[in-house]
C-alpha cells in the first residue's frame, strides 16, 4: 500500500487468493483509477525452474501508466521482486512445458476513498496468478479477424497507450458481437480517419509485404506491447526491414502475411480479415515469418534457445 505523501509502497505480503475489502467510494470503483499488467512464468524445458520474460518492461510500463493516471507506482525492483515471490508461492501451478504457463496479473488501484473527482488518497498494488492455456480457442492456429468500424478502442489524447482498466470496457461489446459472428477478435481502426488499423482487443498487429514488416506506430492510442517490441527486434535480426508507422486498411488487405503479438496470444497468425463485408486471405503455415518468429520467441521464453539478449529472468 502507498498513501499520498508517504513516499513509496510499504513492504507487501503473500496471502491466499480471496476477496479484498474496498471502500464503496474508492478511486478505482468510482473513477476507474487503475492499471494492470500481464506476464507469464514459463516452465523451463530442463525443469530447472521458471522463466519470466522481460518483467522489468512490465514494471516500466506500469510506471508510465501511473504517470498518466496520477498514481504512484512501485519501483522496478519492487515490482519484479513481487512477481518472483508470486511465482515461487504458486510453483506447483505452473503447467508443464508446452502446456501453457502461469499467467501473472499485477494490479495497481486507487484504493483510498474519494468522493469528488480527484486522485485517490491511497493506492494498493497486488498480484494474483492463474494457470492458462492458449488465449484463442483456435490455440496457436490461424485466426479470423473482423475490422470494426462502429466501435473504437481509443482516441487521441485518451488513455489507449497505457494499460488502464477502463480501456477494456469499450472492447467488451465489440468483441462479443464479433465472436457471435465466428471471429476470434476485432481489429480496431483509428477513431479520427477510420482508415488506419491500430490493434486487436489484447494484442498488437504486424503486416508483412515482400521483405518489409510494418506495425502501427504506438503514438498514444495503441498499447506498446512488450512482445511487439521483441518481435520488431527478432524480425530485424532475420534481415527484415521493420517500419513503425501508420498502417492503412489498404496496406493491411494487400499484405502477404498478417499476425498478432502479445503475452497471451504469443505470435498468432491471421488467416483472414473481413472488412466492409469482404474477406481477405493471408499466408499461414510452416513457411511463414510469423511461424519462425513464434518458434524463436517461445524457445527463448522456455529456455530452449540461448537468451543472447538477456530477456529472461530465472525464478
Ligand atoms: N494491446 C493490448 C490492448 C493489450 O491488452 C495487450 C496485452 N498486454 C497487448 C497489446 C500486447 O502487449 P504485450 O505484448 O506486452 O502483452
Amino acid at each position: 500500500r502507498c498513501s499520498k505523501g508517504e513516499g513509496g509502497f510499504s513492504r507487501g505480503e503473500l496471502s491466499r487468493y480471496g476477496n479484498i475489502e474496498l471502500s464503496p467510494s474508492s478511486g478505482i470503483l468510482n473513477y476507474g483509477q487503475g492499471l494492470f499488467e500481464g506476464l507469464k512464468a514459463y516452465a523451463r524445458a530442463d525443469r530447472a525452474g521458471y522463466m519470466l520474460f522481460r518483467p522489468e518492461e512490465n514494471a516500466r510500463r506500469m510506471q508510465t501508466g501511473a504517470e498518466r493516471m496520477c498514481m504512484p507506482a512501485p519501483s522496478v525492483e519492487q515490482f519484479v521482486h513481487a512477481v518472483k515471490q508470486t511465482v515461487l508461492a504458486n510453483r506447483r501451478w505452473v503447467p508443464p512445458q508446452g502446456k501453457g504457463a502461469l499467467y501473472i496479473r499485477p494490479l495497481l488501484i486507487g484504493s483510498g476513498a474519494i468522493l469528488g473527482l480527484a486522485p485517490a488518497p491511497e493506492y494498493t498494488f497486488m498480484i494474483y496468478a492463474s494457470p492458462v492455456g492458449t488465449y484463442f480457442k483456435e490455440g496457436m492456429a490461424a485466426i479470423n479477424l473482423l475490422v470494426e468500424e462502429e466501435f473504437h478502442r481509443a482516441m487521441p489524447g485518451g488513455t489507449g497507450g497505457v494499460k488502464t482498466i477502463a480501456n477494456y470496457a469499450p472492447v467488451l461489446k465489440a468483441q462479443m458481437d464479433a465472436k457471435s459472428r465466428g471471429f476470434a477478435d476485432v481489429l480496431y481502426l483509428d477513431s479520427v480517419h477510420k482508415r488506419y488499423v491500430e490493434e486487436a482487443s489484447s494484442c498488437n498487429l504486424f503486416v508483412l509485404k515482400g521483405g518489409t514488416v510494418a506495425t502501427p506506430a504506438t503514438a498514444g492510442t495503441i498499447l506498446p506491447g512488450i512482445t511487439r517490441r521483441s518481435i520488431i527486434e527478432l524480425a530485424r535480426d532475420r534481415g527484415y526491414q521493420v517500419e513503425e508507422r501508420l498502417v492503412s486498411i489498404d496496406d493491411l488487405v494487400s499484405a502477404d502475411e498478417v499476425f498478432c503479438t502479445g503475452t497471451a496470444v504469443g505470435v498468432t497468425p491471421v488467416s483472414t480479415v473481413t472488412y466492409q463485408g469482404t474477406r481477405y486471405e493471408f499466408r499461414t503455415g510452416e513457411d511463414t515469418l510469423s511461424r519462425k518468429l513464434y518458434n524463436t520467441l517461445t524457445s527463448i521464453q522456455m529456455g530452449v534457445a540461448e537468451d543472447k539478449k538477456g530477456w529472461t529472468v530465472a525464478v
